[in-house]
Formats: C-alpha cells, sequence, structure tokens
C-alpha cells in the first residue's frame, strides 16, 4: 500500500446521500442483512471459481462459510466471511466508487419519483450501504486471497467521509462491522436478527453460523439450509422431502394435497414448487403465500407484479434468478417477462389438474373442495386457464358425486337440454331440490362468491351452456299431464289468492306437477336473479315491481283443489291462501320478520284446529 493512512470524500455529488439511501431505497430496515449476507456469499462464490480455475489454491477441505456475530454489549453485528477479501484498492474502487456511482446513479433515474410510492425492491449496486439504515459507523476489515496481499481497514461514520488504513485481519476474507444507532436497536435482539436471518438467507448456498458474542453461545449448526428441495430434481424428490420442507417452510402443519414441482430453463430460468394446501374449514376463503427468491436469497412474499395473482391463493417458493430485481416493481409489470412467467406457470398447473382428474379421479374428487375456490378463480383471471383445464373441473351435486362438465351433460342432456341446474343451498332448497332429484335430474351445488363469476364465463365459453338456479323457472319435466288447457277456468282461483294475499301485481299461474304434495312454488327467471344479485352488489336500486317472481300454483294438489272448487268459507280460504304463499316464500328465500310472525301465529290457530 502507499499511503499507509488515507483520508478522502466519497465520490459523489450529493452531501447527503446516505440520509436519503436510508429513506428512500429499501422499504424495510431489516434488507441490510439480506444485502451484507449476499455480498459475503458472492465473496465466497467467487473465491470457489477462481480455486476451480487454478487461481486460489485453496486446500481440500477448505470450509466455506459465513459468520454473524451479534454483540449486544458492544452494539455491534459482524458478518464475517472468508471468501476473495479485498485489498485497499479494491475497497476504494468497490465501496467507495462503484457503490456511489450506483447511488448517483439511483439518485438521477428517480429524482423525479422520489416519493413512497416509488418502491424500489432491488439494489444499485449500492447494497453494501443498506448498513447504515442501522449502523452509525461501519468498518470493513479485509484481507484479500491474493497470495502478497495486506490487510485492509475501512471505517465510515455515515457522512460523506471515509478512513482507510492498515487492517489487522490475519485470515483470508472480509468483516463487516455495524456499530449499531438508535434506528437499528431491534437488531440487537438475538431471537429477531436470527429470525431475520433466516428469514432472507435461510436457502443461501453458503453455510451461515450465528454467535451470540454477549451470550457466549455459538451454534454448532448452521442457520440455513444450503440445499433447498427446489433445487433438486423432481424424480429425486420424495413425497416425505416435499411435506417437510412445505412445513418448514409454511408452518403449517396440515398436510399439504399436492404439488408441482416447476424447472424451466428457456427463455428464463425458473425453480420452485406450488403446494395446493389443504383448507381448514369448509367456508374458508384461501390465503396462500407464494415466496420470490432470487438465486436462492429471498426477495419478497406475493410479488403480484411477477405473479400470476391467481396462484397467490397457493403456498410455494419461486427462484428466478434472471429477475431484474434493479428496477421498479411497475417496470417488472410491464417487462414481458410476467406474461411468459405466468404463461409457463398457467400451463403446468393446468397439466398437473388435468392428469390428476384423469389418472387419479378418486383422489382428485376428495381434493375439490379445497381446490376448486382456487381453480375457479384462476379461470376467471387467466384467459388460457380455462381452455387448458377444463376437463378438470369438476360440479359436486347434492348428493355428494362429482362430475365434469361433459360429464353432467351426457348425464341429463335428455332431460332438460344444455342447463345445467344449480342449488345455493342444500338445505333451504330442499323441496326444489327433491323435486328435481324425482324426476332423475342431478343438481349442482354452488355455493361459494366466486360462483356467479365463474358461471357466467364458463357460459361464455361453452357453446350453448346455461346455467340456471333450481328455481328459476318450472321446469318442463316437472310439469304433470294436461295444465294449459283450462287457464281459464282457474281465474276464479286466482283472484281468490291475489285478494287473500293483498298483493294485486304478484304474477299467479297454476300449472300441474308430477308432485302432487307441493301446493305452490316460486320461480323467478335466471335472468332477473341476476341482475338483481349484481345490482345488490352495486348497491343500485330495482324498481320493486318489476321483479317477474311467480307463484305456481299446482293443480295437481288436493288443497289447491280444494280452493279452485270455490265452496269453501271466506275466512278459511283466505288463511290457506296465506299460508300456501308463506311456505313457497319460505323455501324459495326468507320471511319478512312481520310474515315470519304471522306465519307463526297461524301456525299455532292451525294446530289448535287440528287437535279439537
Ligand atoms: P453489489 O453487491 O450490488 O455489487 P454492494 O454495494 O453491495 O453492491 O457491493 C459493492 C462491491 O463491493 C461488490 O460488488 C464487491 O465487489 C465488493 N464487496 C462487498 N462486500 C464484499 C465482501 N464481503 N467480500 C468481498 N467483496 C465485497
Amino acid at each position: 500500500m502507499e499511503n499507509h493512512f488515507e483520508k478522502g470524500n466519497l465520490s459523489i455529488n450529493s452531501e447527503n446521500i446516505l440520509p436519503i439511501i436510508k429513506k428512500w431505497l429499501y422499504s424495510d430496515a431489516d434488507i441490510f442483512v439480506r444485502e451484507l449476507v449476499s455480498n459475503a456469499a458472492d465473496a465466497i462464490t467467487k473465491l470457489g471459481r477462481l480455486d476451480s480455475l487454478g487461481e486460489a489454491n485453496l486446500p481440500e477441505d477448505e470450509a466455506f462459510a459465513i459468520k454473524i456475530v451479534l454483540d449486544k454489549e458492544a452494539r455491534t453485528i459482524k458478518f464475517v466471511d472468508n471468501g476473495v477479501g479485498m485489498t485497499a484498492d479494491e475497497i476504494k474502487k468497490y465501496i467507495n466508487q462503484i457503490a456511489f456511482s450506483g447511488a448517483t446513479d439511483f439518485m438521477n433515474r428517480y429524482k423525479e419519483k422520489m416519493d413512497a410510492e416509488s418502491e424500489i425492491i432491488g439494489h444499485f449496486g449500492l447494497g453494501f450501504y443498506s448498513a447504515f439504515m442501522v449502523a452509525d459507523k461501519v468498518e470493513i476489515d479485509s484481507l484479500s486471497y491474493r497470495p502478497e496481499a495486506e490487510a485492509a481497514h475501512w471505517l465510515c461514520d455515515g457522512g460523506i467521509e471515509f478512513e482507510i488504513s492498515a487492517g489487522s485481519r490475519d485470515t483470508r476474507g472480509t468483516t463487516v462491522t455495524l456499530h449499531i444507532g438508535d434506528d437499528g436497536e431491534e437488531f440487537l435482539d438475538d431471537y429477531t436478527l436470527r429470525r431475520i436471518v433466516k428469514k432472507y438467507c435461510g436457502f443461501i448456498p453458503v453455510e451461515i453460523y450465528f454467535e451470540n458474542a454477549a451470550a457466549k453461545t455459538n451454534d454448532k449448526e448452521p442457520i440455513n439450509d444450503k440445499n433447498p428441495l427446489w433445487l433438486k430434481k423432481a424424480s429425486d424428490c420424495t413425497d416425505e422431502e416435499y411435506k417437510k420442507f412445505y412445513h418448514q417452510v409454511f408452518m403449517d402443519f396440515n398436510e399439504p394435497l399436492f404439488w408441482i414441482h416447476l424447472n424451466m430453463d428457456y427463455p428464463f430460468r425458473l425453480k420452485g414448487i406450488l403446494y395446493f394446501p389443504r383448507l381448514k374449514h369448509e367456508l374458508e376463503s384461501i390465503e396462500g403465500q407464494v415466496k420470490l427468491f432470487s438465486s436462492q436469497v429471498f426477495v419478497a412474499d406475493n410479488i403480484k407484479e411477477v405473479i400470476p395473482e391467481f396462484l397467490l391463493l397457493l403456498k410455494g417458493v419461486m427462484d428466478c434468478p434472471d429477475l431484474p430485481l434493479n428496477v421498479s416493481r411497475s417496470f417488472l409489470q410491464n417487462d414481458g417477462y410476467v406474461e411468459k412467467l405466468s404463461g409457463y406457470i398457467v400451463r403446468k398447473v393446468a397439466d398437473k389438474l388435468v392428469s390428476l382428474s384423469q389418472n387419479e379421479r378418486e383422489e382428485y374428487n376428495k381434493y375439490w373442495d379445497d381446490i376448486n375456490q382456487f381453480i375457479k378463480y384462476g379461470c376467471v383471471r387467466e384467459a388460457d386457464f380455462y381452455e387448458k383445464c377444463r376437463d378438470a373441473v369438476l360440479y359436486k351435486s347434492t348428493k355428494g358425486e362429482f362430475y365434469t362438465l361433459s360429464e353432467y351433460l351426457e348425464r341429463n342432456e335428455d332431460k332438460i337440454g344444455k342447463k345445467v341446474i344449480y342449488a345455493n343451498s342444500a338445505k333451504r332448497q330442499s323441496q326444489y331440490i327433491r323435486m328435481f332429484e324425482e324426476q332423475g335430474v342431478d343438481v349442482i351445488l354452488l355455493t361459494t362468491r366466486l360462483d356467479a363469476p365463474f358461471t357466467t364465463h364458463v357460459e361464455a365459453l361453452e357453446e350453448g351452456v346455461a346455467f340456471a338456479r333450481i328455481d328459476s323457472e318450472l321446469s318442463e319435466i316437472m310439469k304433470g299431464e294436461d295444465t294449459e288447457k283450462d287457464k281459464k277456468a282457474h281465474e276464479g282461483l286466482i283472484a281468490i289468492f291475489k285478494e287473500a294475499i293483498g298483493n294485486k301485481n304478484l304474477a299467479i299461474e297454476v300449472q300441474n306437477f308430477k308432485n302432487e304434495t307441493t301446493p305452490a312454488m316460486i320461480f323467478l327467471s335466471e335472468e332477473s336473479r341476476r341482475v338483481q344479485e349484481i345490482s345488490k352488489v352495486y348497491g343500485m336500486k330495482i324498481g320493486k315491481g318489476k321483479t317477474d317472481e311467480k307463484l305456481v300454483l299446482n293443480g295437481a294438489n288436493e288443497l289447491v283443489k280444494l280452493l279452485d272448487a270455490g265452496n269453501l268459507d271466506v275466512d278459511d280460504a283466505k288463511v290457506i291462501c296465506e299460508h300456501i304463499w308463506d311456505m313457497a316464500s319460505l323455501s324459495h328465500g326468507h320471511l319478512s320478520p312481520e310474515r315470519m310472525e304471522k306465519f307463526i301465529e297461524r301456525n299455532s290457530l292451525i294446530l289448535r284446529e287440528f287437535v279439537r
């Protein structure tokens, strides 16, 4: 070294670059751990490469490792590696100039956009300076691997001045010492620091050991796993390994249902595992977690700019080493990268679902309750997804059977054409369901909020297919003989009814049902109901009289016949009409509180008559 002791200015224009870095560059202060450990791991990887080129002459049993030493009393955190190390000149070049030119570049490009929204997820070759987010003072002690190298020491207290002098490190590698300031207080905690190391560096390719100097504890086991499962070939992984990895990464001690191992080399590299989680409760909405890594370093959870949104319902890890992390999220979105990534994953996921549904149908049926929301969401969000996994979409019947659309149509088409009859509630709509089942028609259950957009989507893509709720019309197959011909003859009955229930506007019809026990049912066309539901969602008001709700009286029912004959006492007829109307309303939807009260009163009246 020419100068034994050197003082200088960091080569930047701005006087206050560090405060800016602190404030704007990273949203999470804990990122310094990721940056410093990554630098250490890079230094080790570089040395390994030099060695394999015959340029470093390391012993056979060289043990590469990173050590993180927390000293709460001294208020320091040290990152120690045995990688390439740096000479004083290299420190000047890489730390002072390059890093700061990165900072200047960053400043220039983002000057205008420096507001809280411009989130930057990567680094501009200034990761090292993230240390100042938590430290007042940073030291570097380094000894280069080069044969004649001298140890160097660098010190910077967060201003724009640095000091470089001869160092004392006597083994190859670099020690970065952070003197933690008030901003970094929380990181002086053993548990917190370990947690952060695990979060970002839990899978990096170099062993990390944790040492607590104040407590005098020194881990024997590395804190990370340097060969994460996603890097292995799928054919070399056992089910046990996949499950263990899932428990370990997601802290979810339910077994995953199944998983997909992703592995792609072109047009970009991607490795990962996507798990289909088991839901804890039947109606639980799914909440996934997809962890994004770049060359085994954790970047963030659930980055929707990079990972197709519907996949965020799954749990998984994805390692995308080609991901340009030094750009803003909005750039990523427009990069075309996401599109390619999405295209690939959509295909892999659909392939897996189709193969399971074809080869392991019994098992697949059992998964359906857990995965149906994911699949439906995917179909609605991703144009290609439905096309690709159409045959893996199942419909669950009220009897607990599972059919694909083709299977359903095949079973029912001769009776109801290309309609798919569905119910939202097996209990509430049981009366309607029973009437269809009596005619040998399968009724499917659609119970989630996603079903409405999903079925609309299917209707748009499947020629002629129409979903019809069970109470949308009196299906032809439920109608008995006759009916239409003596319409006129029922006018008296309809008038009695309108009078009794005090609703002149209600549409009433008389039809003979095949089933004789039900006196009446209410129908509302599929179309009107959907309009009503949509307007409810958007808070629009629909004119009350405009609904095409219809009460259909069953001409084959004994009570209706009695009323129709016209020789009942007026008061008795009124009670019967009101009661039929209330019962039909009950199984169609619900009664208003006032009607419910009257309904109960009337019930006890009828019971009293009955015992008399
Ligand atoms: P980046 O890692 O993006 O290049 P940094 O500011 O983190 O930016 O680091 C700048 C440079 O300093 C690195 O590229 C590397 O050459 C050098 N460096 C940083 N940390 C170490 C280390 N622990 N050992 C050897 N060299 C290092």
